[in-house]
């Protein structure tokens, strides 16, 4: 999801799913139509360092403040934030990624699945090591 970054990528070459924090839990079912009818068999999930997704609840009054700005009701925006931030919360990036991968192979067992990690200041991609 995050905007700092642009991938290159060849047409036709892959679908991509960008999503925060390499989240692909409320994203399934474009996965499983990325396999079933793109017929893939490899992910590559990439996550990166900094990332928004860690430590939601310190960008809280931010969040809810951007969202007054625009015409929502603080209580609103505070329920909507309170409400979304634990499901979309994901703790350590690198930790993270590693579960999301366990969780994919789990669920497609036949697709290949690497963990990949984006050190954003570096603009370098590093594979994790499980
Ligand atoms: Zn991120």
């Amino acid at each position: 999801m995050d905007n700092r970054k642009h991938l290159n990528i060849p047409e036709k070459f892959a679908y991509i799913i960008r999503t925060g924090g390499a989240n692909l839990r409320y994203s399934e079912f474009n996965v499983s139509y990325a396999i079933a009818v793109g017929e893939i068999s490899y992910i590559a999930l990439i996550g990166h360092d900094q990332c928004g997704m860690v430590n939601l609840i310190s960008k809280k009054e931010q969040c809810v403040e951007g969202l007054v700005q625009i015409g929502w009701e603080p209580d609103m925006a505070k329920d909507h934030f309170m409400h979304f931030a634990p499901l979309f919360e994901i703790g350590n990036e690198i930790d993270f990624i590693l579960s999301e991968v366990k969780r994919l192979r789990i669920r497609y067992p036949k697709v290949e699945v690497a963990p990949l990690y984006y050190r954003v200041d570096e603009n370098k991609l590093y594979v994790i090591k499980e």
